[in-house]
């Protein structure tokens, strides 16, 4: 009887044990040696498997003061975002990603220019980044005010960034962005030339993309649903 009790506790003991490894496995910050041992397509996979995560309401619970102490000496994050400034998206969140993990940059419209895709370099050729994202989203203010040619102040130069996205986008009918169809073909638009628009405007990371050292990829958030869909 007491060795089959102390057998129930050190089996309970054992999982305790193993779900306390699972969850610092989890908060254990990128170091060099685990950024190396990642692949292109595992930084993607830990995306993916971050936004199911973020679905499905079982985010990663961390200490994040413990993060920072692990992170003070560096960081070797696995991939690098472009995203929209939009509140309701901020990568970490939908990626379910915390402290020394992710590059962000964030630009209303998430198209990129000559200091976003330095910003990418620097992520990926000088700290060792795999996976580049430009994350879009559906319902974005940014992409309706350049289809309706909103002119103000800087917003008018900011937003001429992203009217090569409108003018690539077929669309019969009226050009408006009362027209949700119109808005979400030019968002997907918006994202998939701009990660096309690093690599052409990149020698550094095509080199990076052509020996396969890091992957490019454009996705889409739907800030209805939460979910992160990427393109192939
Ligand atoms: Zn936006």
């Amino acid at each position: 009887m007491y060795s089959r009790r102390a057998f129930v506790m050190s089996t309970a003991l054992s999982l305790v044990a193993a779900g306390t490894a699972q969850a610092q496995d989890a908060c254990a910050v990128f170091n060099p040696s685990r950024q190396k041992a990642t692949t292109p397509q595992d930084a993607l996979r830990l995306l993916r498997e971050g936004n199911e995560r973020f679905l499905s309401g079982k985010m990663v619970n961390c200490n994040l003061m413990q993060q920072v102490r692990a992170t003070a000496q560096g960081q070797a994050p696995f991939a690098a975002i472009v995203g929209c400034i939009d509140s309701r998206v901020p990568p970490e969140l939908v990626f379910d990603q915390r402290l020394g993990a992710i590059f962000t940059a964030r630009v209303a419209g998430n198209f990129v220019n000559t200091d976003i895709i330095g910003s990418l370099e620097y992520s990926c050729k000088v700290v060792g980044a795999k996976a580049i994202v430009v994350l879009g989203h559906s319902d974005c203010g940014a992409i309706k005010s350049t289809i309706d040619q909103v002119k103000l102040g800087n917003i008018t130069e900011m937003l001429s960034h992203i009217e090569p996205a409108v003018a690539a986008t077929k669309f019969e009918g009226k050009r408006t962005s009362k027209d949700k169809k119109l808005v979400q073909a030019v968002a997907d638009t918006n994202a998939q030339l701009a990660a096309r628009m690093i690599l052409a405007r990149s020698p550094i990371l095509k080199e990076m993309a052509d020996k396969k050292e890091i992957v490019l990829a454009a996705a889409m958030h739907d800030i209805e649903t939460g979910r992160v869909s990427f393109f192939t």
